[in-house]
């Protein structure tokens, strides 16, 4: 606290990533990274990228970026009139918060959801109301539906920290039964199991759906998330960013996320491969006796019914394993594990047995 801050600024609750140990041999599950490299080409981008011409601003609204989205998703319509780009997903959602968001009515979200939601309502002092998760921790679409007017809807699909999944068929329910309310689907896990909403854009000007190149495109230290939606909803975005920052994405982030859309082979690969390893992960689990509720992301959300979920977590961490746990009372008896490597999983489900004596 000091006198020189200005009096929203006490008043936030600012996010807090997961730890990123100083330390190197950590086998690291907690911050929902890809086990496996970017894309190949899109390092040797960077690498062309990383030139003299970085003494020149990059393009503001990175072009070559949005034709190479539109481009992925051109049957559906999608031009990039419909697409914005940000700096890392969490910025769009951001903008999306000021720009979308704020209006008179509270928005809607689930009580167990991504802790940075409640972090941008108090940053644009946006008034929120959460719809709490069913007994199994599913998103129910009639509860949102009942919950009265509502200045819009967000919530990620899959959710997280749940890992659950929402059906396309219900997506499209809410955002029909909702034409008043812009609604956000945040789709950071979308594609390790899930349908995207993107082809519902063309259908409904009130839906925005956004992703993000940090999980299945292995590029978190890139920072580039992007939303796809109505132009009008686009140009929302872009007011805000141009009131901004003009340039939030820099010349090498614009060159090796164009080349990560456009390999198609390494992204289907790599995200099949963190699928299958999940599909071990859960046998595992359930073989110690482990609930895991059901995943179509690239973390599991697992309770054990007889021991404490937070010492699981500091025992876990003694032997060099580092999962996420949340202190949020309902799910205080869950662990949000990553699903790394086979050999990280593996070593996890070695290191656990001891702590289930
Ligand atoms: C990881 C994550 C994001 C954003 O990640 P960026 O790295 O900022 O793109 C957004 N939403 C959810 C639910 C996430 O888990």
């Amino acid at each position: 606290m000091s006198k020189f801050w200005s009096p929203i600024v006490s008043r936030l609750t600012p996010y807090t990533p997961g730890e990123q140990p100083k330390i190197n041999n950590l086998i690291k599950l907690n911050t929902n990274e890809n086990p496996y490299g970017p894309s190949p080409l899109a390092i040797a981008a960077i690498q062309r990228e990383a030139a003299d011409t970085l003494r020149l601003y990059p393009n503001p609204d990175s072009e070559p970026l949005k034709l190479a989205i539109a481009a992925q998703n051109a049957e559906y319509g999608v031009t990039p009139a419909h697409i914005f780009v940000g700096n890392g997903s969490d910025e769009v959602l951001a903008h999306a918060f000021q720009a979308l968001l704020q209006h008179d009515e509270p928005i809607l979200y689930p009580d167990i959801t991504y802790s940075f939601y409640p972090t941008y309502s108090r940053l644009y002092q946006v008034a929120y109301k959460t719809i709490p998760l069913s007994d199994d921790f599913m998103i129910e679409v009639d509860d949102y539906l009942e919950a009265g007017k509502n200045g819009g809807i967000i919530f990620p699909n899959p959710n997280a920290p749940t890992g659950c999944l929402l059906p396309l068929s219900e997506v499209e329910r809410l955002v029909a039964a909702q034409p008043d309310s812009v609604v956000i689907v945040d789709e950071a896990y979308i594609d390790f199991g899930g349908d995207s909403a993107i082809p519902l854009v063309s259908r409904y000007p009130n839906l925005l759906v956004v992703q993000t190149l940090s999980k299945s495109r292995s590029l978190a230290g890139l920072r580039v998330g992007f939303a796809v939606g109505h132009p009008d909803l686009i140009a929302a975005l872009e007011r805000v960013k141009n009131s901004f920052n003009s340039y939030p994405l820099d010349r090498l982030a614009i060159a090796g996320a164009t080349a990560a859309m456009q390999d198609q082979a390494h992204f289907d690969r790599t995200r099949l491969a963190v699928m299958n390893t999940r599909t071990g992960l859960v046998t595992g689990l359930n073989a110690l006796g482990f609930e895991v509720l059901p995943s179509a992301a690239n973390f599991v959300f697992a309770r054990h019914p007889h021991h404490d979920a937070a010492i699981l977590s500091a025992g876990l961490r003694a032997d060099g394993v580092i999962v996420r746990h949340f202190t949020n009372e309902r799910i205080a008896q869950f662990l949000r594990i990553t699903v790394g490597s086979d050999s990280d999983c593996h070593a996890l489900l070695t290191a656990l047995p001891k702590h289930l004596l």
